[in-house]
């Protein structure tokens, strides 16, 4: 463990809950091995003592922190200054503190991207399906509508709820997005529920594989199991697949560079994974 001192600066992460967070093993990781004077903790915030823990960020001169589930909204309106993705995608998950000016980021969907990146799938000219409608799929479907997707399509248990988004990135982007499955396949598929996320690993969301075949990516935002029972089947077709451990690590470098206004090397990903999660 490197040396804490009176000069190390504070990070963390705001959530309720926040235990089952690899925010501090991920963060504290990447300052001994940059060998940066920072420490990272966890931070359990109810939803009532939001504003305090914002100020408390003021306060007590945090350099920043993520925030996460269920504070990803709520927590914009305590901020100074928001990034035109945050204003956009309206969701907040980092924080900086610049001289008592608090900044909000959102760094989830370019995390997510760049772990698509990274196994060669670039979205731009593609058939999009998200399915779920909940708080991380807002800001990935707003994303892919930027970088040029030809189609995104939500499907959602409850349809107002994936309306709503829709309803959002056609006001804010002057995307359409469907709210129906109307094509025959798919290029990219992307689970955002929780279903067959562990101990329920034996489920999976109600989808038809026959929308998928080799040419396809499909995706899921779990992690753990490190493969769902959906991206299981989704192998079967012959797709290319990957979980959400991708996103987890690019989110938490992407917020790493703006705490520090530093740029990572390129290996930092590779080291995370086998080091931090054992990937
Ligand atoms: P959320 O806001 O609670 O939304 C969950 C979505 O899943 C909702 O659309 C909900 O449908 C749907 N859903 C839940 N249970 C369902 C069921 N039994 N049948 C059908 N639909 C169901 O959750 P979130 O914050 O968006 O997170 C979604 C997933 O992404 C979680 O597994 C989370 O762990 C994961 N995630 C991963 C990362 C990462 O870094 N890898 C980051 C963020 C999130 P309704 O609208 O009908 O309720």
């Amino acid at each position: 463990m490197f040396e804490l001192n009176g000069e190390t600066k504070q990070l963390g992460i705001i959530g309720y809950p926040v235990e089952h967070s690899f925010s501090p093993q991920m963060h504290n990781y990447i300052s001994e091995k940059m060998g940066n004077n920072y420490v990272y903790s966890a931070f359990c915030v109810r939803e009532e003592n939001l504003k305090e823990a914002v100020e408390g960020i003021r306060a007590m001169g945090f350099a920043g922190v993520n925030v996460t589930a269920p504070h990803k909204v709520e927590v914009m309106k305590y901020l100074d200054v928001l990034s035109e993705k945050a204003k956009l995608f309206q969701s907040v998950n980092t924080i900086v503190n610049k001289n008592g000016t608090l900044y909000g980021y959102t760094t989830d969907a370019d995390g997510f991207y760049a772990s698509l990146k990274r196994v060669g799938c670039d979205v731009k000219g593609k058939d999009i399906l998200f399915v779920g409608a909940g708080g991380a799929t807002r800001p990935v479907v707003s994303l892919f509508a930027m970088e040029g997707a030809k189609s995104i399509t939500i499907n959602n248990r409850t349809r107002e709820k994936a309306e709503k988004i829709a309803e959002n990135v056609k006001n804010s982007l002057d995307y359409s997005v469907d709210c129906d499955i109307k094509l025959s396949h798919y290029d990219v598929v992307i689970n955002t529920t929780p279903i067959g996320m562990y101990p329920k690993t034996d489920a999976m969301p109600a989808f038809d594989m026959s929308l998928v075949d080799s040419t396809s990516y499909v995706a899921d935002m779990i992690y753990n199991p490190e493969e769902t029972l959906f991206l299981k089947e989704a192998k079967k077709t012959g797709a290319k697949t990957l979980n959400g451990l991708g996103m987890l690590i690019y989110q938490g470098i992407i917020a790493y560079e703006l705490f520090t206004g530093t740029k990572l090397p390129e290996g930092i990903y590779d080291e995370i994974s086998k080091n931090v999660f054992n990937k």
